[in-house]
């Protein structure tokens, strides 16, 4: 199969031009078309490598879940980070349900207390201290490491009151243990930025980090960035933008693009209860577009350094690499999306996905059931 005519971004290299990108036996191919290839022409379109998004819920049958397949493949998405839906005592039940049941690529952050990120409509899930185990969630990375890359912490107010703390001490030496990623969640004080930033480490993430809780946010009203917050980032801990429902203020994200602080990786915190809020990736994406950050990096946000960030190699277009690809358009729009914190953004431009391949299977064409 050949994509003919559109503008390639393979954000590993940081290149954008307009080529043809083959697919062949399921991985990117060298060469020029082939006789019999399949041609489809992507004029104008943006390909790009398959869309990675580092933080969502598709714990299917639990209450936050929403459909992996059905929600990634119309966003370009062919590869879905689950982020602390599932505990160790929940995490099998994750695997029978979700990963052996969908085709998009899957790999989850193992929550630190072992009920997980169950329906956030009722206390959050540190609330019960004894639902924290180390030993558990040792024992359930070790027994799911094929698709378990990192460990996750809610440690905010609203999730674990008083225990929030002592949680994210338990997962810090549980991500120690296993030799994985920590992913901490900024939310509410009175846990508070500095204590979790100064606890992160190269590799681990901050996520729903241009949230705009008041007296939590990491660039203060003059548009400095917080100290612990750069520190952070110089030790190499990516900032992960997890948008949601309450994980995302415009302001925030202006006053850090501004003081020449852009996301590390851009995505959406898809659960049930935030879908009509976020839209899907691209609407996240053009959030970002609107805000004046450029295409390639909003790509390489939402592509190769989500990728890499959690150990995979995909993400890229590079040939012999998997043929996840995405074709993206950038239609002239008149739209406006919300943040959640009640700030609007109005945009002229909104990406939407055309096609979606899949280890070179195309599982998606817009205007097709
Ligand atoms: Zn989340």
């Amino acid at each position: 199969m050949v994509l003919r005519g559109g503008t390639v971004h393979d954000p590993a290299t940081g290149r954008a031009r307009v080529t043809d990108v083959r697919l062949e036996g399921g991985v990117i191919a060298t060469g020029d078309a082939q006789p019999g290839d399949r041609v489809i022409d992507v004029t104008g379109r943006i390909v790009s490598p398959g869309l990675v998004d580092l933080h969502t819920h598709i714990f299917a049958g639990q209450d936050l879940g929403v459909d992996a397949d059905g929600v990634a493949f119309p966003s370009g998405t062919t590869t879905m980070i689950d982020t602390g839906s599932a505990g160790a005592h929940l995490i099998g039940a994750f695997r029978a349900s979700t990963l052996e049941r969908s085709t998009v690529g899957i790999r989850a952050f193992l929550n630190i207390a072992t009920i997980g990120a169950t329906s956030i409509l009722l206390g959050g899930e540190l609330r019960a201290p004894w639902y924290v185990s180390e030993e558990e969630a040792v024992a359930a990375i070790d027994a799911h490491r094929d698709f378990v890359v990192g460990v996750k912490v809610r440690a905010s107010a609203d999730v674990g009151g008083e225990h929030a703390l002592p949680a994210l001490a338990a997962a810090r030496r549980v991500a120690d243990r296993v030799g994985l990623p920590l992913m901490v969640h900024l939310g509410p004080p009175p846990v508070g930025v500095d204590e979790i930033a100064d606890s992160l480490r190269e590799g681990d993430i901050l996520t729903h980090a241009f949230t705009g809780w008041p007296g939590n946010a990491v660039v203060d009203d003059d548009g400095r960035t917080r100290p612990s917050v750069a520190r952070a980032r110089q030790r190499g801990v990516l900032l992960d933008i997890g948008h949601g429902a309450s994980g995302f203020s415009l302001e925030v994200a202006r006053r850090m693009l501004a003081a020449g602080q852009p996301p590390d990786t851009i995505s959406t915190d898809l659960h049930a209860y935030s879908s009509k809020t976020v839209g899907d990736l691209p609407q996240v994406m053009s959030r970002f577009l609107a805000l004046g950050m450029p295409l390639g990096d909003v790509l390489r946000c939402t592509t190769v350094t989500p990728a890499r960030a959690v150990g995979l190699a995909v993400g890229e277009l590079t040939p012999g690499s998997r043929a996840d690809v995405t074709v993206l358009e950038l239609v002239d729009a008149d739209v406006e999306y919300a943040d959640g914190f009640g700030a609007t953004i109005r945009a002229s431009r909104e990406l939407r996905a055309v096609q979606t391949f899949l280890g070179g299977q195309q599982v998606y064409e817009r205007g097709s059931a």
